[in-house]
């Protein structure tokens, strides 16, 4: 059923999630890092506005949610789970 389905992704994205910022751009995420490859990202408005990568995407006719992160979050994710702030869950 598809409330189910929806229900049981909301609770996988909820759990193991941590608040991590970019470290060029300060916007504040979500991130969830499920496996060396697999990471998951939310976005809230305000740090979609605050980076500069996202709002060029924007503006470039591009939804936000279509842009999986901005390259410095994705080093400032890397950095943060070598430095062990961020367990890979
Ligand atoms: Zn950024």
């Amino acid at each position: 059923m598809i409330s189910e389905t929806v229900a049981e992704r909301r609770a996988y994205l909820e759990d193991g999630l941590a608040d991590l910022g970019c470290d060029r751009c300060g916007a504040l995420v979500r991130v969830g890092k499920r496996s060396a490859q697999q990471t998951s990202v939310q976005w809230t408005v305000r740090a979609a506005g605050a980076c500069a990568a996202l709002a060029a995407a924007h503006a470039a006719g591009r939804p936000a949610a279509l842009v999986p992160t901005c390259p410095d979050l994705r080093d400032s994710i890397d950095r943060a789970v070598r430095a062990g702030r961020l367990e890979v869950t």
